[in-house]
């Protein structure tokens, strides 16, 4: 086997997402770049992850993570229009709307979303449950509230991260599989080579963006940010549709922190829980049970659809939710890109646009203070 180990302008550690689009990115600038993962790229949480892309408006964004979002929310239509030109692989991105409902509670309990929504600047409609159900008549006559986000998608990940790979590959980038980042070498303060099995890899330019695991990773160079894996598992339903049968549901339906994400081929994916129980990708009779029961309440009607498939993933989360992205003060040429929770696949593009940034010491394109790896948890 030729090693790919030798000299780059930067290597990315982690091949998820975050490290396939930041790769990606910065090889558009005519970087020399290589990605490196220790297992199989685009494999871990960023393909367990349901695709939901709720909608942001940088003109009235208010926190770090509205602006996060709203950049990435102006990014993904050329992104996935120059994947699909570049590689011919389609992400199966699309914005046509999803609901949030409310089965339960007050018929207010939304009210201080839908504000809040408004003041992001983002178009919001409050819906009666008659109003939800005319839009998705499957949906359990049982509903006390909900409301409609016109802007709100989403995306085939496990498609996008084919099309990540494939666009790398077609901008010179080296995604070494099977290749573990295991130790860092440095002159001063600054990283010289991160040594793997295959051998060394020297670069001017080092980004950290191994999700879950990142925190040993960085420990390795100094004070890090804390990152713990938060498990996350899925059922794959599907309900057959044809001539006769349209697709049960159109749109996304989110309840809080569960949701039913249609991808218009029948399946429906139902997810997630949300567990505190380290590296452990299992799926759980308890797990599965919960989310089949929320999704019959939902819709009562899948109670007679296939379960098609369960997964896990381990979602990379940080101290209060938000991503990590900046230099570290351990390394001067060290970017961090990691932390990204809930939310990695919908805060791609614009992470990669920030990391790129910081990288090749350009203007960031938003604010990066609420995104400061020594934040919190740094000693
Ligand atoms: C069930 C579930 C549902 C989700 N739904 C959504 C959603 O709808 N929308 C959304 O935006 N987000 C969602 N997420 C969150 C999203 O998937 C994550 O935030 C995102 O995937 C994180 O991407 P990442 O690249 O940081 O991590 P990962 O995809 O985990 O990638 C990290 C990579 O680093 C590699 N690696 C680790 N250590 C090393 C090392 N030492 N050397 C080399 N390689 C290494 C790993 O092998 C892995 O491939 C969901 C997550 C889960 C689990």
């Amino acid at each position: 086997m030729v090693s790919s180990a030798g000299t780059y302008d930067c290597v990315v550690v982690g091949g998820g997402v975050v490290g396939l689009s930041s790769a990606w990115e910065l090889a558009g600038t005519g970087l020399k770049v290589a990605v490196l993962d220790q297992a199989v790229p685009g494999r871990e949480s960023s393909w367990a992850g349901a695709g939901m892309l709720p909608p942001g408006n940088l003109a009235h964004a208010r926190t770090g993570e509205e602006r996060l979002r709203s950049l990435s929310h102006e990014l993904w239509p050329q992104w996935v229009a120059t994947l699909l030109a570049q590689t011919g692989i389609d992400p199966g991105f699309r914005r046509d709307g999803g609901l949030e409902i409310r089965l339960g509670g007050a018929p207010q309990a939304l009210d201080e979303e839908i504000r809040s929504w408004h003041a992001a600047g983002v178009e919001c409609e409050p819906l009666s449950a008659q109003a939800a159900q005319a839009l998705e008549p499957a949906l359990t006559p049982h509903l006390v509230t909900a409301y409609h986000l016109p802007d709100f998608g989403q995306v085939r990940n496990p498609r996008l991260l084919k099309a990540l790979q494939a666009g790398c590959a077609a901008r010179g980038v080296c995604v070494c599989a099977g290749t573990p980042a295991l130790q860092w070498e440095r002159t001063g303060d600054r990283v010289q080579r991160v040594l793997t099995p295959v051998g060394p890899f020297a670069a001017a330019h080092f980004v950290v963006a191994a999700g879950a695991w990142s925190e040993p990773l960085l420990t390795a160079l100094g004070p890090a940010p804390w990152v713990r894996p938060m498990r996350g598992q899925i059922v794959l339903l599907n309900q057959p549709t044809g001539p006769e049968f349209p697709p049960l549901l159109r749109r996304p339906i989110n309840l809080g922190h569960n949701y039913l994400v249609p991808r218009g081929d029948g399946r429906i994916l139902v997810g997630s829980t949300e567990e505190d129980v380290g590296y452990d990708r299992r799926n759980t009779a308890g797990g599965v049970a919960g989310l089949l029961e929320l999704a019959c309440q939902v819709a009562p009607s899948l109670a007679s659809a296939t379960i098609e498939r369960t997964w896990a993933g381990l979602r990379p989360r940080s101290i209060d939710g938000l991503p990590y992205l900046g230099k570290t003060a351990a390394a001067s040429n060290v970017v961090i890109a990691t932390g990204h929770f809930r939310a990695g696949l919908q805060l791609s593009p614009g992470t990669a646009r920030l990391v790129r940034n910081l990288v090749r010491d350009e203007p960031p394109a938003i604010s990066l203070e609420a995104f400061d790896p020594a934040r919190v948890g740094a000693d």
